[in-house]
C-alpha cells in the first residue's frame, strides 16, 4: 500500500474536530479535483510501499486511540481490509476519509464521505482525460448507499460557490433517511482569507437547513502545512 505520510496531529475537520489522531495518508486517487489540497497524494502521488504490519507498527509508536485513514483515496487499496482488521483488534477508533466512489468491506467506526460535485473536475482543456474520468467516476450512488447502510457516517461536502447548494439537495434527495446533523458543509479554501469569505455565506445556510457548518480548523491552527 503506497503511503505518502504517517503522522500524529489533531483532527481539524468534521464531527471529531479536536481529537488527537494518527493520520495514515494513502497515496493515489481515482479522481483529480482541481482544488485538491493533497496533490502529493493525487495529482503527483508520492510515497513508499508499506506492508500492513509496517503501517500498524508505525501507528503503535504513538499512544493514540484514534486513527484516520485518509488520502488520496484509501479505498483504492485492498490492504485496507487487513489493516482495519488489525486496528480493530488493537482497540483503535477508525475513521476512514473517502470520496465515496469505491467500496471495500472494511472495519470502520466513522465513514467520513466527501462526495465530489460536477464543478470539482479539472480543467477540460488542460486535462481532458482526467476531466472525463473524474466526471464518470465522481458519483457512485450504490457505493454511497452501502456506506450509509453499514457504517456510522458523516457526509462532508466541500463548497466553493453558493450555487452548489442545489447539488447538495439533489444528492441528499437520492438517499433515504440521511440524518441532517451528519451533513457537513465545509468551505473550499486553503488560506484563512479564502475560508473566511466563503464561511460568511455558508454558515447561515447551514443554520437555516439544519446542516452542520464545518470549518477547517487545521488551516487556522497550522496553516496549509503538510503533516498536520
Ligand atoms: S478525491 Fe480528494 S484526494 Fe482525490 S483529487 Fe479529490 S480532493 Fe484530492
Amino acid at each position: 500500500m503506497k503511503i505518502a505520510e504517517i503522522y500524529k496531529s489533531v483532527q481539524g475537520e468534521g464531527l471529531l474536530t479536536g481529537t488527537p489522531s494518527v493520520f495514515v495518508r494513502a497515496s493515489g486517487c481515482n479522481l483529480r479535483c482541481w482544488f485538491c489540497d493533497t496533490p502529493f497524494a493525487s495529482w503527483q502521488p508520492e510515497g513508499t510501499d508499506y506492508a500492513v504490519d509496517e503501517i500498524v507498527a508505525e501507528i503503535e509508536e504513538w499512544d493514540c486511540r484514534h486513527v484516520v485513514l485518509t488520502g488520496g483515496e484509501p479505498m483504492l487499496f485492498a490492504e485496507l481490509i487487513p489493516l482495519t482488521e488489525a486496528l480493530r483488534a488493537s482497540g483503535r477508533y477508525i475513521t476512514v476519509e473517502t470520496a465515496g466512489t469505491l467500496f471495500l468491506p472494511i472495519e470502520c467506526d466513522l465513514m467520513s464521505i466527501s462526495p465530489k460535485f460536477s464543478a470539482s473536475g479539472p480543467d477540460p482543456a488542460r486535462f481532458p482525460h482526467w476531466h472525463r474520468r473524474h466526471a464518470r467516476q465522481r458519483f457512485q450512488p450504490e457505493v454511497i448507499a452501502q456506506f450509509l447502510a453499514r457504517y456510522e457516517y458523516q457526509l462532508k461536502f466541500v463548497i466553493d460557490r453558493a450555487s452548489e447548494i442545489d447539488e447538495v439537495d439533489q444528492f441528499l434527495g437520492k438517499f433515504l433517511n440521511i440524518q441532517s446533523d451528519r451533513v457537513l458543509l465545509m468551505p473550499q479554501g486553503t488560506t484563512q482569507e479564502e475560508l473566511a469569505v466563503r464561511s460568511e455565506w455558508l454558515e447561515p445556510i447551514c443554520q437555516e437547513r439544519g446542516w452542520t457548518f464545518c470549518p477547517r480548523k487545521q488551516i487556522e491552527w497550522f496553516g496549509p502545512v503538510r503533516g498536520t
